[in-house]
C-alpha cells in the first residue's frame, strides 16, 4: 500500500489523479501562515514539484499560526527552513527554494514553468504583480488573504474567470493587508489556506473550479460566497495594462507594518559577499549567519541582510530615511 492510499480511495483521485499531482508544478509565494499550510498539504497530497518563494525570516510571533516552523527556526530564512521541513515529510519532493522578494525584475525567472500559483503573501503589491503575471502568461492562481477575523479566497483562471483586477482594481484600498498590529485567529488562516488548497487540488486533478469569491469570518463563524463577473473594462484582463509588472506598485523601501522594520532593496540588485562582509560588521556589533542571511545586532538597531543586497532594518521609531542611513553606514551606498 502506498502513502497516498487514503486519497486514492476517493473517486475524485481516480483513475490518474495521483500522476497528475506528481507531474504538476506549483508555486507557493509567501511562506507565512497561509503558505506553510498550503505547501505542507500539497506535499502530503503528492504534489512533488514545488517552487517556494519568501523574503522574510522566522520571527517568534509567527509561531502562533505558521505551520512547519519551530523555535529552532527563529531568525532563519523562511523559504530555507520550510523546505527543510517539507523534505523530511516527503524525501522525494522536488523543491526550488528562493529566499527573495517577488518583484517585476525576477517574477518571470522565479515562476517560470509553473502550472499554478498559490497566494501566501500578505500584501496587495505582490498580489497585483502575481495577477498581472497570471493574466499575461495564462497561468491560474488562487488569491487568499486573512487578517483580524475575516478572510477571502478566489481562484483566478485567466480567460475563463474574473481576475483580481475585475473585483479589486489596483490600486484599491489596502483592506486585509496583514500587519503585525492587526490580530489574527490561527483558525482563520488555516481555514483560508485549506480552502485555497482544496481549489488547487480540484484544479490539478482536472475538475472544474468556481471563480467565486469566498468570504470567511470567524467569531462568529460564517462563510459567504459571491459570484464575480468579468469586468469588460478591467485594466488587467480586458485591456492588458500590466502596471504591476512595469513596477508601478513596487517600492524601493517598504515599512513593514507594526514591526519597526523597514525593508530596503537596492536597485539594481547587488550580489554581496556575506562572508567578507561579516568580518567587517563584527567591528560594529554581534554578527550571526543563519543560512542565506546575515544578522547584525547593534545598540542602534538590527540588520538582516540577504545575498542580493536586500535588507530588513529594525530600529526604534524606524522611518525609511533612518533605515536607509543605517543601511548606508553598515553596508555601503
Ligand atoms: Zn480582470
Amino acid at each position: 500500500m502506498n502513502r497516498f492510499h487514503r486519497q486514492m480511495l476517493l473517486a475524485a483521485f481516480r483513475p490518474e489523479g495521483q500522476q497528475r499531482l506528481a507531474r504538476a508544478r506549483v508555486a507557493v509565494v509567501g511562506l507565512g501562515a497561509l503558505g506553510t499550510l498550503q505547501a505542507e498539504l500539497l506535499v502530503r497530497a503528492g504534489v512533488r514539484h514545488l517552487t517556494l518563494v519568501d523574503r522574510d525570516v522566522v520571527e517568534e510571533t509567527n509561531l502562533q499560526r505558521q505551520h512547519l516552523y519551530t523555535e529552532a527556526d527563529l531568525g532563519w530564512p523562511k523559504a530555507e527552513r520550510a523546505a527543510r521541513h517539507l523534505q523530511t515529510i516527503w524525501s522525494e519532493a522536488q523543491l526550488k527554494v528562493h529566499v527573495a522578494d517577488l518583484i517585476p525584475e525576477n517574477i518571470h525567472e522565479l515562476l517560470r514553468d509553473v502550472d499554478l500559483i498559490l497566494d501566501g503573501t500578505d500584501n496587495w503589491a505582490t498580489r497585483w504583480l502575481i495577477n498581472d503575471f497570471s493574466v499575461q502568461q495564462q497561468i491560474p492562481w488562487i488569491y487568499g488573504a486573512a487578517a483580524g477575523q475575516e478572510g477571502r479566497v478566489m481562484a483566478i483562471q485567466p480567460g475563463t474567470s474574473a481576475c483580481l483586477g475585475c473585483r479589486f482594481p489596483p490600486p484599491s484600498g489596502q483592506h486585509l493587508d496583514a500587519c503585525d498590529r492587526v490580530g489574527v485567529w490561527n483558525t482563520l488562516t488555516t481555514l483560508v489556506g485549506t480552502l485555497q488548497v482544496q481549489l488547487a487540488l480540484e484544479h490539478l486533478l482536472g475538475h472544474p473550479v468556481p471563480g467565486d469569491l469566498f468570504r470567511i469570518t470567524v467569531h462568529p463563524f460564517q462563510v459567504h460566497r459571491y459570484q464575480v463577473q468579468r469586468n469588460p473594462d478591467c485594466p488587467v484582463c480586458a485591456h492588458h495594462r500590466f502596471l504591476a509588472l512595469e513596477g508601478t506598485y513596487t517600492e524601493r523601501t517598504l515599512v513593514l507594518c507594526g514591526r519597526d522594520t523597514v525593508q530596503i532593496r537596492p536597485t539594481p540588485p547587488r550580489q554581496l559577499d556575506l562572508a567578507s562582509l561579516a568580518e567587517e560588521l563584527k567591528k560594529l556589533g554581534t554578527v550571526e549567519q543563519r543560512g542565506q542571511v546575515l544578522r547584525l545586532i547593534t545598540p542602534e538597531g538590527e540588520l538582516t541582510l540577504f545575498p542580493d543586497g536586500r535588507a530588513l532594518v529594525r530600529c526604534p521609531d524606524c522611518t525609511p530615511e533612518r533605515a536607509k542611513s543605517l543601511y548606508t553606514r553598515w553596508v555601503g551606498g
